[in-house]
């Protein structure tokens, strides 16, 4: 592919970011966080640039705390060999790992966690809302989004079933 017409952004090149598919387990079954982007006008989880030495689990815990306002605890894939001593330790296995065309020449190599809020997210910018598996059939959202989202709800299933908090189940104003 020419380069020529590309317009430039400034934006070009492969960046690693991290992103987080918040679940929870609700008596009536899994539910996943998603916050409706401007942008692209599609329905997405937490999620962006690792800062300067910061790993992809803490750039995922940053990226939930400043968009939603929560503490998350990851859930977490058994990490094989696991290196716990001397000079070595194990970072958090991610989910999954997906490079992502953003636009023209911008890429992201995404590391992409599953964690549970501790307590209720208290704010986003955003629209948010809470999801479950057949909500997410007709959603305006990626096709990887959907994906990843439900493969989410299925390690949801093994937390303890919480109670939603009637505010949350308000339409957003
Ligand atoms: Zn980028």
């Amino acid at each position: 592919m020419t380069k020529k017409g590309m317009a430039k952004t400034g934006m070009e090149g492969r960046h690693f970011t991290a992103t987080v598919y918040l679940v929870r387990n609700t008596p009536s079954g899994p539910e996943t966080l998603l916050h409706l982007h401007r942008k692209f006008n599609k329905w997405m989880p937490p999620g962006g640039h690792l800062e300067e030495g910061e790993t992809p689990e803490e750039c995922a815990a940053r990226e939930a705390a400043e968009e939603y306002g929560v503490k998350i605890r990851f859930i977490r894939a058994p990490a094989l060999p696991a290196c716990e001593e001397g000079r070595a330790i194990n970072l958090l296995q991610p989910h999954a790992m997906l490079l992502e065309k953003i636009a023209e020449g911008h890429w992201h190599m995404d590391f992409i966690f599953v964690a549970t809020p501790n307590g209720t997210p208290e704010k986003s910018e955003e629209q948010a809302k809470w999801f479950t598996e057949t909500e997410l059939e007709g959603l305006a959202a990626f096709d990887n989004v959907k994906q990843l989202a439900k493969s989410a709800l299925q390690l949801a299933r093994q937390l303890p079933p919480t109670q939603p908090a009637q505010t949350e189940r308000r339409p957003p104003t």
